[in-house]
């Protein structure tokens, strides 16, 4: 038995119901759409998640880890077709974490789309979505016929996401959308967007609409990338027009997304995690084969010490992960575990990434080897769905129970 399964038999021990997003469709197929999203746990036994990747050959993706920098994930999940499987397979949200970080080892963007498919925007309609969003959107994504990405950044309001201009207002039996979205990650392959948006004046009217790619006034800006290669695309919304059967949440939705939004910070993290530990694996490999003033260079007591604080990050990161995921099958993650787990592995990955370019001198920084690549997707986890500093914002207020305002004092009432 591997030590992750060892710790998913102890986590299900305790355990008494689960909300993967997997299982959530085979309750959706078997009870017809029940509203009850959240099912019993049937017990370890149900799957060896080792063995249902390992079955798919993990190795069929090696080549294409080579031209990562290239290609775009709609395209790779066909070609790959067999592991869009794995959205499919009924678990927990622990096995779609060891899932992610197993696969992120070999194919960072495949990763990208199991996370698509068990985290983020799709959590958000599984929890708060009403039964036409789970028959007509969910089972497609749960199937991995497409994908959802959350579309809440706009120009304007990035951090500040309360800013958001995008409004949405009721038109008989159609909601119409007028508005702007950045940073969009592979909008260019998404059949859906999960758009925050307003509903009238104040942060209370905030809530979201799932939109097809297909839906009228709806469109999309040219393919742009982030240093690591990442897709990314602007969404504009001019009059668009939806059935409002496609209204997630409307007015007095925004904690709710907020906190499903806590699910997505999971993915973030496992991917992080898992591409730290890759750079770690592959560094300790080459000190011992690299030699220099006639001994392998981890003999070295300054590249050993590196090991010793790469190796700590990881293991405090993944505990911090796993606890988190934990308390998420109980139901969701809190804020303070997510965000703890979140940025534990953003700064564990940054760190040991870096310091695996290091250990690999020249190599490190040279296009033949990953490590720049892995550095560079580490560094954009530490922006993206929540950054370290709003991180740290949020932990503050829930280690002291207040919320402090980021907003300028108002002056005193004359
Ligand atoms: C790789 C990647 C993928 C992304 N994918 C998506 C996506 O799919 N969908 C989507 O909607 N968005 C996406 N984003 C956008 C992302 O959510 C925003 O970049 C993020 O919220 C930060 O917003 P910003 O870039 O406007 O920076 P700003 O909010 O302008 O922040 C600039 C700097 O100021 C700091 N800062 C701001 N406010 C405070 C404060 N109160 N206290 C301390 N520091 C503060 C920030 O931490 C940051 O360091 C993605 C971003 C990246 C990098």
């Amino acid at each position: 038995m591997t030590f992750e399964d060892q710790l998913k038999a102890l986590i299900f021990f305790h355990l008494e119901e689960h909300t993967s997003a997997q299982h959530l469709l085979q309750v959706l197929e078997e009870d017809d759409f029940a509203s009850d999203v959240i099912a019993p746990e049937e017990g370890i036994k149900k799957s060896s998640f080792g063995e249902a990747i390992n079955s798919r050959g993990l190795e069929q993706l090696a080549p294409i880890y080579q031209n990562l920098q290239s290609e775009a994930v709609g395209p790779l999940a066909k070609e790959h077709n067999e592991l869009g499987d794995l959205i499919g397979i009924d678990g927990s949200l622990i096995d779609a974490v060891i899932a992610i970080m197993e696969i992120a080892k070999v194919c960072p963007q495949t990763a990208d789309v199991l996370q698509a498919g068990n985290f983020g925007a799709i959590q958000q309609i599984a929890f708060l979505g009403n039964e036409f969003l789970k028959k007509e959107v969910l089972t497609k994504l749960l199937r991995g016929e497409t994908i959802i990405t959350p579309a809440m950044s706009e120009p304007n309001a990035g951090s500040a996401v309360t800013d958001l201009r995008t409004t949405a207002r009721f038109d008989g039996d159609e909601v119409v959308i007028n508005g702007s979205k950045v940073f969009n990650s592979n909008g260019d392959h998404a059949g859906y967007f999960c758009v925050w948006c307003r509903f009238g004046k104040g942060v209370e009217s905030s809530g979201a609409v799932i939109v097809p790619d297909t839906a009228s006034g709806f469109s999309r800006g040219k393919v742009e990338q982030h240093m690591s290669g990442e897709h990314y695309v602007s969404l504009y919304f001019d009059d668009c027009r939806v059935p409002k059967e496609y209204v997630l949440m409307s007015e007095e939705g925004f904690k709710k997304l907020l906190q499903v939004f806590n699910v997505e910070r999971l993915g973030n993290s496992s991917r992080s995690l898992a591409l730290a530990e890759l750079a770690y694996e592959k560094s300790l490999q080459y000190s011992k084969e690299r030699i220099q003033f006639d001994r392998p260079i981890c003999e070295f007591q300054g590249i050993q010490w590196k090991f010793v604080d790469m190796k700590m990050r990881l293991e405090q990161a993944r505990w911090l992960l796993y606890k988190a995921v934990v308390e998420a099958d109980r139901g969701l993650p809190t804020t303070l575990d997510s965000s703890l787990a979140k940025l534990s592995c953003n700064e564990a990955a940054e760190y040991v990434c870096r310091e695996a370019i290091q250990i690999h001198g020249g190599y490190g920084v040279s296009q033949e080897f990953p490590l720049a690549y892995l550095y560079e997707r580490a560094r954009g986890w530490m922006i993206a769905g929540g950054s370290v500093e709003m991180l740290r914002n949020r932990i503050a207020s829930e280690i002291l129970e207040r919320r402090f305002s980021q907003r300028p004092p108002r002056p005193p009432k004359a």
